[in-house]
């Protein structure tokens, strides 16, 4: 595959990048201290996304008939480069966005993507993934929540966790078992759920930190149409590969863009620390709570890491080229919490200072 960018891709940077000078929020990092409750934040990212909408920077690959601009994965990438560049915030709706719509780009009615398409790109329809459960984490073909079918409707019972965003999403994708003597991966559907319909429950899952990123789903007697079903009953699991498929794809593409320019910023300011003399030579210690400090040494050869890191963001767009319905590669962990942290997209780690990672700058 040809990385090389033509000339109206790199008109395409052009025009993004000035636009994002003109119009970015700035900072996130800094915004979002400035943010102090989940609400707030929420409905500040909500208005960044209908700002980009209305400027035509969302859904870039999506089809122009459902809202998006029919460009290719490249100029997704490029969106993402400067997004993280400019050190703005991801977009609100990033399930929708990079999962959930694909996936109905490929398995959904027509009637379905008329219906949510647009929505999601406009930020009216807000999309959480209800796919993990307490007993189905790696296996996910395991989930228990039930979905019964009566008439017209399925009746929906169980529990999800580690939703995210569920506390502002409005529609969650809900992987169910509707037939529990099929082999596990054949007795499962794939619903789209309004999230206010009566029966559903979302409360914050609080971590040690005291933030509350994640959610949990409680399903008490809840009533969804049969129209919500994508794909067809017990046919779920292909719909949900193609969305995790996704996951791996765009969504954690966005994640390594972000996180390249995150690591390039921090042997700047290495440098620059060591030039003014004030760290010990050769590294900048970034305050990090409950990093074990065994783990130091792993993330000492930084300019190491980001190399291989550079060569996994192409292996994600040739993989995309290669599986239109998804790419394959799954991006490496690593430096993902330093990088966030020194950025203040992780407050909690920052708020709390008793430990040290050193960055080598040789
Ligand atoms: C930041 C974040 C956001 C998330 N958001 C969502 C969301 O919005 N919606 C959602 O549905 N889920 C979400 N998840 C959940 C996630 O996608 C996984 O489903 C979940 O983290 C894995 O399940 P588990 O935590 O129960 O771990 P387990 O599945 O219990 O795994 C625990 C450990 O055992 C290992 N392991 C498991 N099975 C095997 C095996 N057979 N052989 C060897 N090793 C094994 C795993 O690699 C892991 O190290 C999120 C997770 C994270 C970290």
């Amino acid at each position: 595959m040809d990385f090389k960018l033509s000339p109206e891709q790199e008109r395409f940077r052009a025009d993004l990048r000035r636009w994002l000078e003109a119009n970015g929020p700035g900072d996130w990092g800094r915004i979002r201290s400035r943010l102090k409750t989940r609400e707030a934040q929420a409905e500040f990212l909500i208005d960044w996304q209908r700002k980009l909408h209305a400027a035509g920077y969302v859904g870039l690959p999506w089809p122009t008939t459902y809202g998006g601009r029919g460009a290719t994965v490249l100029e997704q990438a490029i969106f993402y480069e400067e997004m993280a560049r400019a050190r703005a915030p991801e977009l609100p709706n990033a399930i929708g966005l990079d999962m959930a719509g694909p996936a109905l780009i490929a398995h959904a009615t027509e009637k379905q993507k008329q219906a949510h398409l647009p929505k999601i790109l406009s930020a009216d329809h807000i999309f959480c993934q209800g796919f993990s459960e307490p007993n189905a984490g790696s296996d996910l073909a395991a989930v228990q929540t039930r979905a019964e079918r009566k008439n017209g409707y399925y009746v929906i019972n169980g529990q999800k966790v580690w939703t995210s965003y569920a506390h502002y999403a409005n529609w969650c994708i809900l992987l169910t078992r509707t037939d529990p003597a099929a082999p596990k991966h054949k007795g499962l559907t794939f619903f789209l759920v309004d999230m206010a319909s009566p029966g559903f429950t979302v409360k914050p899952l609080r971590q040690m930190s005291g933030d509350a990123e994640f959610n949990e789903l409680y399903f008490d007697n809840l009533e969804v149409p049969a129209e919500n079903v994508v794909g067809r009953e017990n046919g779920g699991w292909a719909v949900a590969i193609t969305t995790l498929m996704f996951e791996r794809g765009p969504r954690a593409l966005s994640r390594q863009l972000i996180l390249r320019q995150g690591i390039a910023e921090l042997l700047e300011l290495a440098k620059a620390r060591r030039r003014a003399g004030d760290a010990a030579p050769g590294s900048l210690r970034v305050p990090v709570a409950g990093e074990p400090a065994r783990d130091r040494g792993r993330l000492v050869a930084v300019p190491g890491l980001a190399l291989p890191r550079r060569h996994h963001s192409r292996r994600h767009l040739r993989d995309h080229e290669e599986h239109p319905r998804g790419a394959r590669a799954r991006p490496p962990q690593g430096l993902t919490r330093l990088v966030l942290t020194v950025r203040g997209y992780w407050p909690s780690f920052r708020r709390a200072p008793n430990s040290n990672v050193s960055i080598s700058t040789r």
